[in-house]
Formats: C-alpha cells, structure tokens, sequence
C-alpha cells in the first residue's frame, strides 16, 4: 500500500490552512452563496453582473432569524418574525436586475424587512433609503445595515409616502404587495427611473409590475405572477 502520497496531500491541506487561514475560516458561507447565485439566479437567467456580485457577496445568513442560518441560502422566503418574511433569494435577485442599479443611484425601498433587499442595493449604489411600518423590524434591520454600510438611511413608518426629502430617486423597490401604486412613489421617481412593486390583493396572488417614467410619461407593464406580504397602512386616509 503505497500511503505516502496522502500523506503529503493532506499535509499540504494542513499547511494551506495554516498559511492562510482566511481561506477556511473568514467566509464559510461564502460556497454556500456562491452555488446560490450559480443555481438560483444564473440558472434562470438573472445576468446583471453587478446584482450577481451582490448576492454573492451580501451574507444573507445575517439577515435571518437567529437559529434559522442554515436555511439562508435556500430557494425560499423564510420567516423574519411579525408574520413577515424576507424574500426567496430569486426574487431578490430578479427585482434587482429590474431596476438596472449603477454607482452614483440613489434607490427607495418600501418594506425593509430583514434588510437584506436594502443590503443588495447598496452593494451597487450610492445610497439606499428604506423605510418600515413594523418599528420591531425596523430598528434590527437597522442595526444590521449600519455595521456594513454608511450609505444605507432606515427609516420607520408608512413608506407609501415615500422619502420626499431624498428623493428624486433613480429607482424604488416595494416588496409588499399593494391594492394600487402608491401616487407619491411615482412622484418621487426621476425622468428616466424604474419602479418596482407587486400589485394585488393580500394573500392572492400578485402581479409583479415595472413602472417608468419616461419623457414625462409614466407607463406600467405586468412581468409575472408574486406573492407578497400585504403593503399595510398606519391609519385610514
Ligand atoms: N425587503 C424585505 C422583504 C420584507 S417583506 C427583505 O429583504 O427582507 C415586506 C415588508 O414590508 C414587511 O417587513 C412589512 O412589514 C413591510 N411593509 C408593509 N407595508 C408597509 C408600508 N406601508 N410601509 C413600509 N413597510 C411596509
């Protein structure tokens, strides 16, 4: 039997993981993420190098609730708490590609959640403005995102205003799903920005919508059927 060569291979392993340990031990998920953008996203066709880089690098795992890691990178919502979900890693990928964000956007988000969307846009832009009516998920979202970025505004409370002083934005993403598209959001959208927003009835399904706004003119087109979590208000008006 002729034992040598494993022994050297596994000596080199040893020798690799002690001269760089950073290989082994600073990103374990990093496989995990990598196979999740491969598999989920490039394999039905989201190609936007910038969205992919950003889900490849964003660690996911951080946004879920606490004990539920392992499930981070499977190809499903999961439950963040308050009957509210953070959304399957496609559909983040897809709303992402949707709005063609660049260096130099500013990008409002509606429904900030686990803050994962938010986390994914500012990856690529210059600034991200979130807002959420759910104060408990607001301020952990917050958190999260002010340990990673300086370029990410929290805010609490009912986004179907949106943000008028940050705006005019290059780009806004509503993840939940509204009766009808907010007419302060279209407002708030510059000439030649992209919106993003599910329309529907809560708990039915949904109609993903891309709206923009072009010479003045703003047109909406349906791309495919979601199911989100309903777009609340914090009082009757
Ligand atoms: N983008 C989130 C998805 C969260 S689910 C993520 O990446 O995890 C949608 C969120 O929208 C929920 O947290 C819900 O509380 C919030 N929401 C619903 N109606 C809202 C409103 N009017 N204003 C702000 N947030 C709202």
């Amino acid at each position: 039997m002729n034992r040598h060569p494993t022994h050297k291979c596994v000596l080199a392993l040893i020798l690799t993981l002690l001269l760089c340990p950073s290989a082994a031990q600073q990103d374990p998920h990093a496989g995990e993420r990598g196979r999740m953008v491969r598999d989920q996203l490039q394999a039905r066709g989201i190609d936007d190098p910038a969205t992919l880089e950003a889900m490849r690098t964003v660690p996911r795992h951080l946004y879920v609730p606490a004990g539920q890691e392992r499930y981070a990178y499977q190809d499903r919502p999961l439950p963040i708490g308050y009957g509210q979900t953070i959304s399957q890693p496609f559909i983040v990928g897809y709303m992402t590609q949707l709005v063609q964000p660049q260096a130099g956007q500013r990008v409002l988000e509606i429904g900030t959640g686990s803050g994962y969307q938010a986390a994914v846009l500012a990856e690529i832009v210059s600034w991200v403005y979130t807002i959420e009516i759910v104060p408990g998920l607001g301020e952990r979202a917050a958190r999260l995102l002010q340990e990673a970025y300086d370029n990410v505004a929290v805010r609490t409370g009912d986004g179907y205003f949106g943000w008028e002083e940050a705006g005019p934005f290059d780009a806004i993403v509503v993840t939940a799903a509204a009766d009808h598209i907010p007419p302060p959001l279209v407002n708030q959208l510059r000439e030649g920005g992209r919106m993003v927003i599910p329309v529907g009835s809560p708990f039915q399904v949904q109609m993903l919508m891309l709206v923009e706004k072009q010479n003045g003119q703003v047109t909406t087109r349906s791309l495919m059927p979601v199911r989100f979590v309903p777009f609340t208000r914090s009082r009757e008006d």
